[in-house]
């Protein structure tokens, strides 16, 4: 395999070389099938065993029954969970917390659908911390959290209490990165392109009970999240190469050793960048406020100038490190550390920064 460039790029966004290897092989010659992954019906006992194997594999990993909850894979991008999550439980008012652009396209779907109570933001601070000390709105169908926050790079570091209102969350850009109580939650959603595999499939987890208790029955056939479950999320044709590729990246995460692994590592990765951000802050300008808030998955942070950025970005892009350009609505610069991106690259980055600092300063 030709050499892998380190790569930042925040989404779609690195893979395990082994996942990738999988990937090629099975698009040419799946199961010895003498066909592609991508040629065969979705109804074949070989897709059938990729798909049930995608499912229990995310469930081993974040040890829950498959009694309690459903595991789906389904296309339209995370985006599609922000309006399908109310079209199947906004009753009567939700809450959620805006940390982001990603919460702020969520709440905006949900106010069309009904009462949408923003219970806290971080807005007034350009989104660089997590809001805390939350008074939840008694009695709301659900409470929505952003775990990581992939523009701003912030991240939620210790859930939030909600009592008795489920709780609901996009974890699109930091799931599977680290060990959590997974069974806290009524639902989660992630697109799988940050952390997880290649764009075209979000995976979401969600609790059986609260679908059969509380979700709308006139529906939308597509968007009731119970139409899916029922089929074991083959009631159309499932993105079936996309999950074939995430499948793989869970058995890499169990291959790993599980989420404790991950976690470490990503401690260690994002340690190597937050100890140069800390070292010269005047310098580096870490973007976030708190520390307890920063996010293990995007690192961001800002040069003294737009021009050192744009030079930092050439720079390392001329020395193999791509992708740490800001997301196009903040600017600055984004290091995007997810499972699959190794220690080496990030330890590459860091003697750049360093370097970059001694050249430029
Ligand atoms: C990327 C991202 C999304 C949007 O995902 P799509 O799959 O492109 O719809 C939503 N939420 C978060 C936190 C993200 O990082």
């Amino acid at each position: 395999m030709a050499t892998r460039a380190h790569n930042f790029f925040a989404g779609p966004a690195i893979l395990p070389v082994p996942v990738i290897e999988a990937a090629r092989d099975a698009a040419y010659n799946f199961a010895d099938l003498g066909m592609s992954i991508m040629e065969i019906s979705h109804r074949s006992k070989e897709f059938d065993q990729v798909m049930v194997e995608a499912q229990q594999d995310a469930l081993k990993i974040m040890g829950l029954s498959a009694d309690e909850y459903a595991v789906l894979y389904l296309g339209g991008g995370a985006s599609t969970q922000f309006a399908m999550l109310p079209l199947n439980f906004l009753h009567t008012k939700a809450d959620y917390v805006n940390t982001g652009e990603w919460a702020t396209k969520a709440i905006k779907e949900a106010k069309m659908l009904g009462e949408t109570n923003v219970v806290a933001t971080s807005e007034d601070a350009n989104f660089n911390y997590i809001p805390k000390d939350i008074t939840w709105t008694p009695g709301s169908d659900y409470a929505h959290i952003t775990t990581n926050n992939t523009i701003y790079g912030t991240q939620w570091n210790t859930m939030p209490d909600t009592g008795d209102i489920p709780l609901v969350a996009d974890m699109s850009s930091d799931m599977l990165s680290r060990p959590l109580d997974f069974s806290k939650f009524n639902l989660i959603y992630a697109g799988a392109q940050k952390n997880l595999g290649p764009s075209g499939v979000t995976l979401i987890i969600v609790k059986k009970a609260w679908v059969e208790e509380k979700a709308k029955k006139e529906n939308l056939t597509m968007f009731k999240y119970a139409t899916h479950i029922k089929k074991d999320s083959m009631f159309n044709t499932p993105p079936s190469f996309p999950v074939y590729v995430v499948g793989q990246t869970l058995k890499w995460i169990m291959n790993e050793g599980g989420l404790e692994v991950i976690e470490e590592r990503n401690i260690r990765k994002a340690k190597l960048i937050y100890d140069i951000i800390d070292a010269y802050p005047e310098y580096y300008k870490g973007a976030v406020a708190n520390k307890e808030d920063r996010s293990l998955m995007n690192i961001t942070w800002n040069l003294p100038t737009e021009e050192l950025e744009a030079k930092f970005v050439a720079d390392a892009k001329a020395k193999g490190l791509y992708g740490l350009k800001g997301h196009r609505s903040v600017g600055g610069i984004r290091a995007s550390t997810y499972n699959a991106c190794p220690v080496e690259s990030v330890e590459a980055l860091a003697a750049f920064m360093e370097e970059f600092k001694k050249n430029n300063a």
